[in-house]
């Protein structure tokens, strides 16, 4: 069997942002994903884990995933990673918090502009980058090892809303049945808010995709 990453959630910020550590146990190398609030205390559990990051990526552009972008760039000396399409929303994120009442931090621009089949490393595993738009255009999925970070396109029991600006319902459930049912059944799925899950579980009652009529 293939090696598995360390995992870690730390859920930040105000709207409750699943935000992930991932580690390579052998070289301790490690990716943080989402890093969307309190970014002092995420780079407080990278030091006390012992990690080195070597990448901070964004599964998509919404300002509740990416807040803290900053303060996790100053604190590791990180790449930052995100889907080229959601570069726009990455951009405005500050102006999008506003909207809600709500502050984020402007972002660094990223390192490195991700598409659909790109691997992201960490030390000896790596994340393959699985695009899925319709939640925001340049939204994705990173497929580690038995694991999958979905951000905000599948949730335990529920999918990502699709009204937002770049918001399109049929692509995002097309986009799940296409790319994510395939997954082996017992992926463990690590959704952007809330409770984990698995494929085979959503797969088998998730209300939102099952309905959808070709
Ligand atoms: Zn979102
Ligand atoms: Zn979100």
């Amino acid at each position: 069997m293939a090696e598995q990453p360390l995992i870690t959630t730390l859920v930040v910020g105000p709207l409750q942002v699943n935000c992930y550590l991932v580690a390579c146990p052998a070289s301790r190398d490690a990716l943080v994903i989402d890093p969307g609030d309190e970014g002092e205390r995420i780079a407080a559990a990278v030091r006390t884990a012992g990690w080195r990051v070597v990448g901070i990526v964004n599964t998509h552009g919404h300002f509740d995933h990416v807040g803290a972008n900053q303060t996790l760039v100053d604190a590791t000396g990180a790449v930052l990673l995100i889907h080229e399409r959601d570069l726009p929303l990455l951009q405005k994120a500050q102006l999008h918090a506003q909207v809600y009442g709500l502050r984020a931090a402007p972002s660094p621009a990223p390192d490195r502009l991700l598409q659909d089949g790109d691997q992201v490393a960490f030390g000896t595993l790596s994340c393959e980058v699985i695009h899925l738009p319709g939640h925001s255009p340049g939204g994705i999925a990173l497929h580690c090892g038995d694991h999958l970070f979905c951000g905000d396109v599948l949730f335990a029991g529920s999918i990502g809303r699709t009204d937002l600006p770049g918001g399109d319902h049929r692509t995002l459930v097309e986009g799940i049945r296409a790319r994510l049912w395939p997954l082996p059944g017992e992926t463990i799925v690590h959704p952007g808010h809330g409770p984990d899950t698995t494929i085979a579980r959503e797969r088998l009652s998730n209300p939102f995709v099952a309905g959808l009529v070709d």
